[in-house]
């Protein structure tokens, strides 16, 4: 069986075809699909695609694109649409310094972070991780705040030396399309 494992079907432009990209899925031989949440509101949405798609299943999160989404009640709501048992997952969470320059707003990304690995080990669910341009802080806060925690950095583009540092964390890492980019060097 094959199980997509980050998808973001929730997202409008799917709203009209949602129901037929899930065939086409199904006849390619993918199964199960994982939607992951970038903001409460499309945590909620992917949650409530899991309660309407049998092949459906969710992560909830902040993207570190978003943290102005998140508040002190952030982890009390996602762990509310995690009681639903199709949320198999606290994702995507993690640090995009691509996007990201100011560095007190990357402190802030950090923190968030960090409380929502607390989240994932309270709630015992395994982490999707986004990490752009920030192995170093992404490995570092892996390493001292995700003890007992495991989960995938999808789409990884750090080097094979920090892929070898999360290994030996039991994590693991997702390669994903820019695999097939032209320009894709260290990937291969
Ligand atoms: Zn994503």
């Amino acid at each position: 069986m094959f199980i997509d494992t980050h998808c973001h079907l929730e997202d409008e432009n799917f709203s009209a075809d949602r129901a037929e990209v899930l065939e086409r899925a199904k006849l390619a031989g993918v199964e199960r699909i994982i939607n992951f949440g970038s903001t409460l509101q499309s945590s909620v949405a992917v949650t409530e695609l899991a309660k309407n798609f049998s092949e459906l299943f969710a992560g909830v999160g902040i993207h570190p694109e978003e943290i102005d989404d998140f508040d002190e009640n952030s982890c009390a709501k996602f762990a509310e649409l995690a009681a639903e048992k199709k949320v198999v997952a606290i994702g995507e969470i993690g640090l995009d310094y691509h996007w990201e320059k100011d560095s007190s707003r990357r402190l802030i990304q950090q923190k968030i972070f960090i409380a929502q690995l607390d989240l994932a080990r309270q709630l015992n669910l395994p982490v999707c991780v986004h990490d752009r341009d920030a192995h170093g802080d992404t490995l570092k806060i892996l390493q001292t705040e995700a003890k007992g925690l495991r989960g995938v950095l999808h789409c990884y583009s750090g080097s094979l030396e920090i892929s070898r540092e999360i290994f030996k964390l039991d994590w693991f890492i997702g390669v994903d399309g820019p695999l097939t980019f032209k320009n894709s060097a260290k990937l291969p």
